[in-house]
């Protein structure tokens, strides 16, 4: 996604400390680590650091917004709520600004006028025995014309007293000093920063310039975020240094340098989908596709899964990959029961805004968590918000899909409405279903809508299936397969 921007990794600091995860690009003899300049060197990728507690995520459309918001749930009650008061102030304050006034106009739009959206997404790193540091990204899309923005916020726990520990508690004296010099000769000597740096950056980065106040701590070091236009250009979005803990030995209050066991992730086999003898497709009969967009959740999806299971019938969901890496076990759940699944993105972003690289960046990241999570890669995709351009299309690599019937289960939160859209469709013969999976009242629409269908004489199939019986088609990467393909 956008916002994972470059942190400058030095290598030869993380030779010489024994610090692992920081794989590629030039490593440097340990013997001149203070030596900044290094030649051109790469800068690494963070390494995703969500150590923390279990995801959650309000995914939310109340037209004309849209909220895309991921934070942690620790074991500390204490800290949820401050966490949940910070996503909720950040929420208040984007609607505050962008909602519209209008009441009447609001109920009138439907989940495709999303027009300004909200990304929020976080990394969570282990400091100490005792502390926990979690930086929100924030990405805001107001659209009408105006350009995104980013911004970090950098939060620090007490994991014993729940308390929120501040940067200045943090910092000794010195500390800002340090940081100053540090950072100034990193990006004076380093590309792509030393050309790029702004004019009077002395006196933008001097120690009491308020640039080396808020940090994050991880477990390498002091993570510093300098935001979109601060001290480089736009274009360079948000800047991440990371100092290294060896290089601000002393200052700093209760820190130690100690580096985190490096887990080994396993390959996961791939899931095999059960054998269904039963699922005989019949050509000539009715067939209705289920789908579930936005999960996988480890309570609502699970629900979804447990009426599924209970007819002895399939869907087809299309999960996200953040959501995927948070919960493999209900997508391994969703293969095994035979189910289709599909990609909705990493973090649902509105994909007409996305460049070529940004599109191809989150196909990478979403296939790499599902083939952590269940052994390969969906070929299938369903844009967020049906946002699917010219462009998007002319630089998708999956299979893309849409629906036919909108159960609009988001808006109505309600099983009964959700149950009135199917019974006044009339002929479901060769449509596709869209409801969510992240809401109870989707879920206790789905436990009615099952057997709703069979008694009507449908056969519950795949997105695929209904491609492949209705048009005699296989999926083909790259191709759009539209509203007229599900009616
Ligand atoms: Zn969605």
């Amino acid at each position: 996604m956008k916002r994972r921007k470059w942190t400058i990794c030095l290598l030869a600091l993380a030779v010489a400390l024994g610090i692992s995860g920081c794989g590629q690009g030039n490593t440097v003899s340990a013997a001149e680590p203070l030596i900044l300049q290094v030649g051109p060197m790469q800068p690494v990728k963070p390494q995703r650091a969500q150590l923390i507690g279990e995801k959650e995520a309000i995914i939310e459309y109340a037209a004309p917004l849209a909220f895309v918001l991921e934070y942690p749930r620790t074991s500390n009650e204490a800290i949820n709520n401050q966490i949940l008061e910070i996503v909720q102030g950040l929420k208040a304050q984007f609607a505050e600004k962008y909602d519209l006034k209008d009441e009447e106009a609001k109920k009138r739009l439907s989940q495709k006028d999303c027009k300004s959206f909200l990304y929020l997404d976080y990394d969570s790193y282990l400091v100490s025995d005792d502390k926990i540091c979690i930086v929100f990204h924030e990405t805001q899309e107001p659209g009408q014309g105006m350009a995104s923005m980013e911004r970090v916020y950098i939060y620090h726990f007490d994991t014993n007293t729940g308390q929120r520990i501040s940067e200045e508690e943090l910092r000794k004296d010195g500390f800002l000093e340090a940081a100053s010099a540090y950072t100034i000769k990193y990006f004076t000597e380093n590309e792509p920063y030393k050309d790029r740096i702004f004019g009077d950056y002395k006196t933008t980065l001097a120690p009491n310039g308020g640039r080396f106040d808020r940090f994050a701590l991880n477990s390498e070091g002091v993570v510093f975020y300098f935001n979109q236009y601060d001290i480089f250009p736009g274009s360079m979005g948000t800047v991440e240094l990371l100092i290294p803990y060896s290089e601000l030995a002393g200052l700093l209050n209760g820190v130690g340098v100690e580096a985190p066991p490096v887990i080994e992730e396993e390959a996961t086999p791939p899931v095999e989908p059960v054998e269904n003898s039963e699922r005989n497709i019949d050509p000539q009969k009715p067939m209705v596709a289920l789908t579930f967009d936005d999960g996988p959740n480890p309570v609502h999806t699970e629900r979804i899964l447990d009426a599924l299971e209970k007819y002895n019938v399939v869907a087809t969901f299309f999960d996200l990959g953040s959501l995927v890496e948070a919960y493999p076990d209900t997508v391994k759940r969703e293969i095994a029961l035979g189910c289709e699944v599909g990609s909705h993105s990493y973090s649902h972003k509105n994909f007409n805004t996305l460049s070529k690289e940004a599109i191809a960046e989150d196909v990478r990241m979403t296939a790499e968590a599902f083939r952590n999570a269940i052994g390969f890669e969906p070929i299938l995709f369903r844009p967020p918000y049906g946002n699917c351009n010219d462009f998007v299309k002319s630089h998708m690599p999956l299979a893309m899909v849409t629906w036919s019937v909108d159960t609009l289960d988001w808006k109505s939160k309600d099983p009964k409405a959700i149950m009135n859209v199917i019974r006044s469709e009339g002929n479901l013969d060769g449509k596709v279903i869209l409801m969510h999976g992240i809401y109870e009242t989707s879920a206790k629409a789905t436990e009615q809508m099952v057997p709703y269908l069979l008694e009507n004489g449908y056969q519950l199939v795949t997105v695929s299936e209904i491609l492949q019986y209705k048009h005699g088609m296989q999926l083909e990467g790259g191709t759009y397969y539209g509203y007229n393909y599900f009616q």
